[in-house]
């Protein structure tokens, strides 16, 4: 193991208030494309991104996006979580890990056994209807998106959404991440660029140490971040032996 590796893990192990922000990189090692790389789900499905996340576009004709939903629920139903989901659930599981804020909507840490899980652009785990509010689960959401061509509402026939964040909605659960961040005594970025707000300034909440594991560019680093350039799960699957974790969380069901 070499210095940056050993800082990480002594870092970890001294740590007993994590939060951790996680973007697509840590979906794409599991096979969920992202959205916005130049293979993402958009580009090699032909779905654009700024239709299938309209509001508008959504409330005057949904067939697009449920399109795209099907192909999505599919992927995710096939997915299973990878050591990085299972390592931040291990340390949730020791209580040393307050939140885990994500930039994904898969629920693949749930998937993983996180349960403080804050879901900023929300998730395809649950879902409303547009019309009279009525809530869904996941596998009543599921049934509909695969088995109509529009999800409609058991109590009124109007719309169900599920609960992704569209564009011109509100990111969620902000103000519970930023204190999350601002508590911290080591707040790990993995997976994320930080190019997506406002989720990127979380790291400037953060009053401890801010460890961003990434391959390639981030913005706004700071000369006080630790940076690893390396794919989370590679980087993860070294340094965990050195973490002394009791397991590494089990598969679970995503709508648990
Ligand atoms: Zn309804």
């Amino acid at each position: 193991m070499d210095a940056p590796d050993d800082r990480v893990v002594e870092l970890l192990r001294g740590a007993r208030r994590i939060a951790a922000l996680t973007g697509a990189g840590v979906s794409t090692a599991a096979g969920i494309p992202d959205f916005r790389g130049p293979r993402g789900l958009y580009v090699t499905r032909q779905y654009d991104p700024e239709k299938t996340f309209d509001i508008g576009c959504f409330d005057r004709d949904p067939t697009y996006f449920f399109a795209f939903a099907r192909d999505f629920v599919r992927l995710v139903e096939r997915v299973k979580p990878t050591v990085t989901h299972r390592l931040l659930a291990a340390l949730e599981a020791q209580d040393r890990l307050e939140a885990v804020i994500t930039q994904n909507i898969d629920g693949l840490h749930q998937k993983a056994g996180s349960r403080r899980v804050l879901e900023v652009h929300g998730s395809v785990r649950s879902g409303h209807c547009r019309g009279c509010g009525k809530g869904y689960g996941y596998e009543a959401l599921k049934a509909k998106i695969l088995g109509e061509p529009i999800a409609r509402c058991d109590a009124c026939g109007g719309v169900v959404k599920p609960d992704i964040v569209f564009f011109g909605e509100a990111v969620q659960e902000m103000d519970r991440a930023s204190r999350a961040a601002a508590r911290a005594d080591v707040f790990l970025v993995i997976g994320s660029s930080l190019t997506v707000y406002p989720a990127a300034l979380l790291p400037q909440h953060a009053s401890g140490r801010v460890v961003v594991v990434n391959r390639g560019p981030v913005e706004m680093a700071s000369a006080d971040w630790l940076r690893i350039d390396e794919a989370a799960d590679s980087f993860f699957a070294r340094v965990a032996p050195g973490l002394h974790l009791p397991r590494l969380a089990q598969d679970e069901p995503l709508g648990a």
